[in-house]
């Protein structure tokens, strides 16, 4: 938009300047409003968070949920992550996001809790600026301390995108999460930066195969091999792995029979509510075997 702005001032002469200015002032007057939204929409709870169960095929039983944010915007509706995380991401405003979420998420697994024998792990999508800000590891540290809740029930899911920062640095922080016993996924894996390097450097526990390859299983000749190579490859490197948007019994069968357990996807469950993913806990510990198998 801003090269047909440029365009369109070059060829229309002696305004050229001024009106690329004025297009340029909305943009930023644009962009500034949605960051304003976004902190209004934060002290104002405009967001929730869904939570989605981890099935392990194996136990035939849930192992865990992802959190993930939703936004009911007064005027617009809901408003996808996938729009909204992006403008958060150029900002610090990123990081306020992210820690909402530790909050209500490590909230809800103290609720667990107290609710449940057995509470279930809640894996927490973290962006990589907000990933190697300063004060991080003390925001989780205290959070759990102040609910009570055990590092093992938390888990922290980055991209690809976090290893363009210094690796010493994300070597540092993951130990430090692993001190307190929360585990690290990559997620998307596959789809971002393409270096294999840190997987053997870096204390990784788990890799998450991104929807886009779990989609070709069944769709086109050969469209498992992709899984089949970052299934082997996890193995190799003794991580464990989960698929991601696994839509279909036969994408969970070829999966199973790949060698990878753990699934998530709309066939067995959309992202819950908090109250539908307690409810879904509760019963759970009563019924194992309820959990829809391939
Ligand atoms: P993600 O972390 O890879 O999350 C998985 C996405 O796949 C979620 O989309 C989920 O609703 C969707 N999904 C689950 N099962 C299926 C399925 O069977 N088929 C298909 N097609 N999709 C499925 P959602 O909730 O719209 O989130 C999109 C992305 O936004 C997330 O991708 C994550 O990158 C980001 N995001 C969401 N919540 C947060 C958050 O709290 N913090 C940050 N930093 N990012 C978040
Ligand atoms: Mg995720
Ligand atoms: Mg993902
Ligand atoms: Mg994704």
């Amino acid at each position: 938009q801003a090269d047909m702005a440029m365009y369109w001032a070059k060829q229309n002469g002696r305004d050229n300047a001024k009106f690329f200015e004025a297009y340029m002032a909305s943009e930023v007057t644009s962009r500034f409003q949605y960051e304003q939204e976004i902190k209004d929409a934060l002290d104002q709870q405009q967001f929730h968070l869904l939570y989605q169960p981890q099935v392990d095929t194996l136990s035939q039983s849930i192992v865990g949920f992802e959190a993930l944010i939703r936004w009911s915007h007064p005027a617009n509706g809901m408003v996808s992550p996938a729009e909204f995380i992006p403008i958060a991401e150029e900002s610090n405003l990123i990081c306020r996001i992210g820690d909402w979420v530790l909050e209500h998420s490590i909230a809800t697994l103290s609720q667990w809790q107290k609710e449940c024998a057995n509470a279930l792990p809640i894996a927490v999508n973290i962006s990589g600026r907000h990933f190697v800000a300063e004060g991080f590891i003390k925001t989780i540290e205290t959070l759990l301390l102040r609910h009570q809740v055990d590092g093992q029930l938390l888990k922290i899911e980055i991209t690809e995108g976090v290893f363009i920062h210094d690796m010493s640095q994300c070597i540092d922080i993951m130990g430090a999460l692993k001190a307190i016993g929360v585990e690290i996924s990559v997620d998307d894996f596959g789809t971002g930066y393409s270096s294999l390097h840190y997987l053997k450097e870096l204390p990784l526990d788990i890799l998450k195969i991104d929807k886009s390859f779990v989609r070709e299983i069944g769709d086109q000749a050969e469209g498992d091999k992709i899984c089949e190579a970052i299934i082997q490859l996890a193995h190799n490197l003794d991580l464990k792995v989960i698929a991601e948007g696994v839509e279909t019994q036969e994408q969970a069968k070829v999966l199973n029979r790949l060698g990878c357990y753990i699934h998530q996807g709309y066939y067995y469950d959309r992202p819950l509510s908090e109250d539908a993913a307690l409810k879904l806990l509760k019963r759970e510990q009563h019924t194992p075997d309820e959990v829809k198998v391939p």
